[in-house]
């Protein structure tokens, strides 16, 4: 068995382990067993990168979460009835923890009865095997894969099977879901659920999605990297009249769509990490009027205050926008400041969309020079320290001064650079000893004998260090550059 474990931890950020640990720690004291399960397991066995945590506990996840807002987590949704908590753990990484259920229907096709149950039943009740593999978190069995319906074998096989023949019958949604992760992934339907499929749309299913299902899968495609292939799809089985008819006779807008995702690219490649779906959603709804968005929205059940931070954002990342360009902003560690506070969304909004062309190279300059030059501070801090400046909030204020400096192309070299320290610190540099000759020379190593006066013996002494950490301070001064010219090959 491949160590799912190790697997996971290598593959999750910082913030994300941290956010695991803690769950397990606190499942382990409430003495729920819990395990890693759904979208969070396909992704990692994919090799897809990790989005969010999905847990199932086979307890009540609100006294998890209870414990977890003490630490700094943000609940964002709790239905008490579903036993279901959407999270922001502490570090900004979302996830969510449910209750481990068993959905019983009556009849195919009723509202199912929900009931308590095993990790193993609640697998089995999941829409398709690749979504129904779990990792297990428990002590004595961590990194156990939980696998009953054979979803390893499908996603070997690149195919989207679902669970039983019922499956479009009990949950329409099904049909929009199983092409998003066909889509998606690249995957086909496996032969009978393409038959099962086939079927449901011959017995005109699809119209009895709700519109909240519907709005949930919108909202889901929004977060994906690229929802342009799902759209298509949905577009090509006529699927995309059940989310919405204006949507569908208006279109989404595939170029801003793939613009959006090119601006994620750059700032993928700048090192930063872009989740950027309310900009997706409105590049997705770009040719639809404003108030048509809106109702949209409120038909497919968003909450109002999910509508109003989309609907808004368009105004606020123009307002921003106006700001960053605008003559307050003209000093770039006034900018810098500014940008280092904006959120990733504007940012790539701006990129993508701004006419604003100030603000856009400001944006340019920010990612592939300022960015880079901040991580060269360590740098400076270390020349500081080697002309003898001690730490204290007049070290920090230097080094702040001089990376603002920088910002505008000075001190580029260390020998610049040591001239600014000296300049700001007021540390002046040593007298260069004279040049001893005969006599002299005798007197001179005798002075320096151990034993004669300490403060003369040090002065020598403590000469080499700047230069020894200039020197040192060079390569890492010339860093910052590298990935600005790796970016314009
Ligand atoms: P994404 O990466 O888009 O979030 P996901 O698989 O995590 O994909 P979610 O909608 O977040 O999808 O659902 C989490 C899990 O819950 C799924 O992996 C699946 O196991 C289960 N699930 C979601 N919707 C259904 C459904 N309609 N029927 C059965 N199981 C479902
Ligand atoms: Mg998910």
């Amino acid at each position: 068995m491949p160590d799912y474990m190790f697997l996971l931890e290598s593959r999750l950020l910082p913030e994300q382990r941290a956010a695991l640990l803690r769950v397990q720690e606190l499942s382990a004291a409430l003495g729920y067993n819990i395990y890693l399960t759904g979208g969070t397991v396909r992704d990692l066995i994919t090799g897809a990168s990790l989005r969010d945590l999905d847990f199932t506990v086979e307890g009540n996840p609100s006294k998890i979460a209870r414990e977890l807002e003490k630490g700094g987590a943000k609940v964002l949704v709790e239905d008490e009835k579903l036993r279901h908590v959407e999270i922001l753990f502490a570090g900004d990484c979302e996830g969510s923890i449910a209750a481990a259920r068993d959905d019983h229907y009556v009849r195919p096709g009723t509202k199912p009865e929900l009931r308590w149950s095993t990790i193993m039943e609640d697998l089995r009740r999941r829409d398709f095997s690749l979504n129904a593999i779990a990792i297990s978190l428990n002590p004595a069995s961590r990194g156990l894969l939980l696998d009953p319906t054979n979803g390893l074998s499908d996603i070997e096989r690149a195919e989207v099977r679902a669970l039983t023949i019922h499956s479009f019958t009990n949950q329409p949604v099904r049909l929009l879901r199983v092409l998003r992760f066909a889509a998606r992934m690249g995957f086909k339907l496996e032969q009978r659920t393409q038959e099962w499929f086939d079927l449901a749309i011959e017995r005109d299913l699809l119209h009895t999605i709700t519109e909240e299902d519907a709005g949930a899968e919108l909202r889901s495609l929004a977060r994906e990297e690229n929802p342009a292939a799902t759209l298509k799809s949905w577009e090509e089985h006529d699927l995309l009249e059940t989310v919405h008819a204006v949507l569908a006779k208006k279109h989404p807008d595939y170029d801003a769509i793939n613009r959006l995702n090119k601006v994620r690219d750059d700032l993928f490649m700048a090192g930063l990490r872009p989740r950027l779906a309310t900009p997706m959603m409105l590049a997705i709804l770009g040719r639809l009027k404003d108030n048509e968005q809106k109702s949209l929205l409120g038909k497919l059940g968003f909450r109002v205050a999910e509508v109003e931070t989309i609907m808004e954002f368009d105004g606020e990342t123009t307002a921003a926008a106006k700001e960053l360009s605008g003559k307050k902003m003209a000093a770039p560690i006034d900018a810098y400041r500014f940008l280092e506070k904006m959120p990733t969304e504007q940012i790539a909004y701006i990129m993508a969309f701004s006419s604003n062309s100030g603000a856009v190279s400001k944006i340019r300059a920010y990612l592939n020079k300022w960015r880079p030059m901040r991580q060269g501070v360590t740098a400076v801090a270390n020349e500081l320290t080697a002309i003898g400046m001690p730490a204290g909030p007049k070290f920090d204020g230097i080094v702040q001064q001089v990376f603002a400096m920088q910002l505008t192309g000075r001190g580029k070299t260390p020998e610049e650079r040591e001239k600014i320290l000296r300049k700001l610190s007021g540390i002046k540099e040593q007298p260069k000893p004279k040049e001893t000759k005969g006599k002299d020379k005798k007197a001179a190593k005798a002075a320096l004998k151990p034993g004669a006066i300490a403060g003369k013996a040090h002065a020598p002494a403590a000469k080499p260090a700047p230069a020894a950490a200039t020197k040192g301070a060079k390569p890492a001064a010339a860093k910052p550059k590298k990935p600005a010219k790796k970016k314009k090959k």
